[in-house]
C-alpha cells in the first residue's frame, strides 16, 4: 500500500484529497445539520461520499486517470454548490480544489474545470457583496490556477525526466535492466491472461573485451550502438530490446510461434554476420532462446535462456541456442 502510495504521484494526491476532505467537511457537514440547513448538509455529505468512491475506484482499478478527472470536477463542483447555496464563506473552498484539480487530471481538462467553476459562481452571482469583491475573487482564482499550473507543468517535466533517466540506458537508447525486469513480468502476466506467447532472447557479444583490450574503449561503445541500431532495424515495433548489462542485451518478443522464431533468429545472426564489424574484423554474438512456458516466473524464464547462452558459449561462440533443444547446432 506504501509502495503504491510513493510510486503512484496521482494515487498520492487523490487520497490526501479525499482523506482532507473527509476530515475538512465532516465538521461542516455536522455543523450544517445541526443549524438545520439540510440542503447544505446534504451537499457536503454527497461531496464526501462521491470523492471517498473516487478514492476507492482509483485504489481498486488502478485507473487514476479517470478517477482524478472525476475527483477533479466533483471537488470544483462541490464547492461552487456550496458556494451557492451558503454564499461568501463558501468561496473559500474552491481555492484548494483550484490547486488540485492540476494535481489531479491533465491541465487542459483542469484549466476547462477551473475556469467553469469561477465562471458558475460569478453568473450565479450570490455568493459576493459586490462586483469589486466579485472580481476580486475572479483574479485570485485566477492567479492560483496560474501558479498551480506553472507547478504542476514543472513537476510532470522533471517526473518525465527522472523517469527516463532511471529506465534508458544512456549509451544505446535502449531500456535498461530495470525497465526489463518490470516488462518481463508484465508478459508473465499477459501470457496466462490473453495466452499470447513470448520469446526471450539472451545475446552476448563474442570475445568483446578484446575488442576493447585491442582497439580501445571507444570502438566497443561504437560496437554497442551500432548493433542496437542494426537490431532495432530488424525487429517488430511491438519487440523491445533492453540491455542487460556490459555487453549483454535481452530481446523480448510477443506472438511468436518456433517456427517464426527460428525465422526471426536466423535471420538476426546473419543481418549481424554481413554488417557487423569492428576495425579487425567480424562481430559475432551467441545467443540464449527460450520460449516462455505455461505457470513460468520471469526469473526462471530469464534463467533456461542463461543456461541456453552458456550452452551456446560453451560450444564454440556465434551460435544460437533454444532453451529446449538438446542438439546445438553450429553458426549459419
Ligand atoms: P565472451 O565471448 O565469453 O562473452 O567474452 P567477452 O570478452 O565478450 O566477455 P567478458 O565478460 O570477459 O567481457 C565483457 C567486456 O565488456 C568487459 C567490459 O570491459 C566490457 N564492457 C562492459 N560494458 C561496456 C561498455 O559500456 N562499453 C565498452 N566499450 N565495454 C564494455
Ligand atoms: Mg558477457
Ligand atoms: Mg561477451
Amino acid at each position: 500500500m506504501f509502495y503504491r502510495l510513493k510510486t503512484d504521484f496521482r494515487l498520492s494526491i487523490i487520497t490526501l484529497l479525499a482523506i482532507s476532505a473527509i476530515l475538512g467537511i465532516t465538521p461542516f457537514a455536522v455543523m450544517r445539520f445541526l443549524q438545520g440547513n439540510l440542503l447544505a448538509g446534504i451537499v457536503d455529505l454527497t461531496i464526501m461520499l462521491a470523492i471517498t468512491a473516487g478514492m476507492l475506484y482509483a485504489w481498486i482499478t488502478g485507473d487514476t486517470a479517470r478517477s482524478g478527472l472525476a475527483m477533479a470536477i466533483m471537488a470544483c463542483g462541490g464547492a461552487v454548490t456550496v458556494g451557492a447555496i451558503v454564499g461568501e464563506p463558501g468561496l473559500f473552498w474552491l481555492y484548494p480544489c483550484l490547486v488540485t484539480s492540476f494535481f489531479l487530471t491533465e491541465s487542459r481538462y483542469a484549466i476547462f474545470i477551473n475556469l467553469a467553476a469561477v465562471i458558475a459562481l460569478m453568473v450565479h452571482g450570490v455568493a459576493f457583496s459586490s462586483a469589486v469583491q466579485m472580481w476580486s475573487f475572479a483574479a485570485t482564482a485566477v492567479v492560483v490556477s496560474c501558479c498551480a499550473y506553472v507547478f504542476a507543468h514543472r513537476n510532470e517535466n522533471q517526473r518525465e525526466r527522472l523517469e527516463h533517466l532511471a529506465t534508458i540506458d544512456p549509451l544505446t537508447g535502449v531500456k535498461n535492466r530495470r525497465s526489463m525486469d518490470q516488462e518481463l513480468s508484465m508478459a508473465v502476466a499477459s501470457a496466462s491472461r490473453t495466452g499470447v506467447s513470448y520469446a526471450l532472447v539472451l545475446l552476448d557479444i563474442d570475445y568483446f573485451k578484446k575488442i576493447n583490450d585491442e582497439h580501445g574503449h571507444n570502438v566497443g561503445d561504437d560496437v554497442l550502438v551500432e548493433m542496437v541500431a542494426l537490431i532495432e532495424q530488424n525487429i517488430r515495433k511491438s519487440d523491445q530490446l533492453f540491455r542487460f548489462g556490459g555487453e549483454e542485451f535481452v530481446l523480448l518478443m510477443s506472438g511468436v510461434d518456433e517456427t517464426g522464431l527460428r525465422a526471426v533468429m536466423h535471420n538476426l545472426q546473419h543481418i549481424m554476420h554481413k554488417f557487423l564489424r569492428h576495425p579487425g574484423g567480424q562481430v559475432t554474438a551467441s545467443f540464449g532462446v527460450a520460449l516462455l512456458r505455461a505457470g513460468e516466473t520471469p526469473d526462471d524464464w530469464l534463467l533456461r535462456a542463461d543456461e541456453a547462452l552458456y550452452k551456446a558459449k560453451d560450444s564454440g561462440r556465434d551460435r544460437i541456442v533454444y532453451a529446449d533443444d538438446t542438439v546445438v547446432s553450429g553458426s549459419a
